[in-house]
């Protein structure tokens, strides 16, 4: 039996008509980047978030550079981060010529721990970005008072967390709408996924949204009148169409990841094989669903061979990368990161997988961890 990954297809056959619809509508218009479905998107995204004010931009990676572009960062900050993460939390930093500087995570739920951040904050540390990673929120109580008791930004990466809520001052907080600005990524396979790249930056701060919205149009406004250095980072009309019609669904598709969730859990409960482990306070939307057992390797040998997707996320954690070699980290720096690395996998888990190819899973990682 093949177990994929990722299978997008039946997610598409379910909204067929609907998708072609919304791009029929756009090429009516012959609106093609920004516009009133970007704006109307915009709207709603905010308001799905709990945040005030939604900028659509060309990716993920595109609205942490926004992001951290309209605080201000430039050459020599310090941006505090997770070094298990995907590249671009940190890549984006370094292209403005700002140091990302690592912290170790927690390695229950693969999030910052927030008690080794104020350790590494120095007078040059202008932002954290904490990562709310595969889909359960970092520990943000502690992380925005240590912000705001040294005058710090916090730009949310919540890449694959749209919808993940976390209990924040004793209410259900969402992704993004807890930092300065919070970045959203439409990658297709994302919890939210467009038909190709598109991201979105969320904010409570009308000042800071307004910043990445000149930002994003080469820091023109009004047109031709540049008052900042910005970029060319729109987000095309079409993914705006097309997000719209996925956003109605994506609460029962995340809905239905967390039932694979369950499901899996209760296979895997009794084994060696260490499941996702959710924080009381937090609610998930699994973009992954990531196991832990030191036989990795071999797991993941045998899943192969049975035609069971998995993927390593991440394998290399940041500070070992041989980009950031200058930054002068060493194997050990971060231990949680790097165990994490070494013993962690994510099986499939997106919505339509049936219970047939779940069971089949779960035999395979078992008999392949023996
Ligand atoms: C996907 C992702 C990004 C980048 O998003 P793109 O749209 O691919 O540029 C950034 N951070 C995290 C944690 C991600 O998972």
């Amino acid at each position: 039996m093949r177990v994929p990954l990722l299978d997008l297809r039946p997610q598409y056959a379910s909204i067929k008509e609907e998708i072609k619809q919304a791009i029929d509508r756009v090429l009516e218009t012959q609106v093609f980047v920004l516009g009133p479905e970007v704006a109307e998107l915009e709207k709603e995204i905010a308001e799905y978030c709990g945040a005030r004010f939604g900028v659509g931009c060309a990716s993920g990676t595109d609205s942490i550079l926004l992001s951290l572009m309209a605080v201000g960062v430039s050459t020599g900050d310090e941006i505090i981060t997770t070094p298990y993460t995907f590249f671009s939390t940190a890549g984006s930093a370094s292209r403005l010529g700002a140091i990302p500087v690592f912290a170790d995570i927690d390695p229950v739920t693969y999030n910052i721990d927030p008690s080794l951040i104020e350790a590494r904050i120095t007078p040059r540390t202008k932002a954290i970005i904490p990562v709310h990673l595969y889909g359960q929120c970092a520990d943000m109580g502690p992380i925005l008072k240590i912000a705001e008791k040294h005058g710090l930004y916090v730009i949310e990466d919540a890449a694959q967390s749209i919808g993940a809520k976390t209990m924040l001052n004793g209410e259900w907080t969402k992704a993004g709408a807890m930092g300065h600005l919070g970045c959203f990524s439409f990658f297709p396979s994302k919890n939210l996924g467009a038909y190709g790249d598109g991201g979105m930056v969320t904010s409570n701060d009308e000042s800071l949204a307004d910043k990445v919205r000149t930002l994003r149009v080469h820091g023109s406004k009004p047109k031709y009148h540049h008052s900042l250095i910005g970029a060319n980072s729109r987000l095309d009309a079409i993914q705006a169409a097309i997000l719209r019609v996925k956003l109605n669904y994506l609460d029962k598709w995340s809905e239905a990841r967390r039932e694979n969730a369950k499901f899996y859990d209760d296979a895997f409960a009794g084994t060696d094989i260490v499941t996702p482990r959710i924080k009381d306070s937090n609610f998930p939307i699994y973009n992954q669903y990531v196991i832990r057992t030191r036989n990795r390797d071999n797991v993941i040998e045998y899943l192969k061979k049975h035609e069971v997707g998995c993927e390593i996320y991440y394998p290399v954690p940041l500070h070992l990368q041989r980009c950031y070699e200058f930054l002068g980290y060493r194997m050990g720096d971060f231990p949680e990161s790097e165990a994490a690395s070494r013993e962690t996998l994510a099986l499939p888990i997106y919505p339509e997988l049936s219970d047939d190819q779940k069971n089949f899973a779960v035999k395979c990682v078992l008999e392949g961890s023996k």
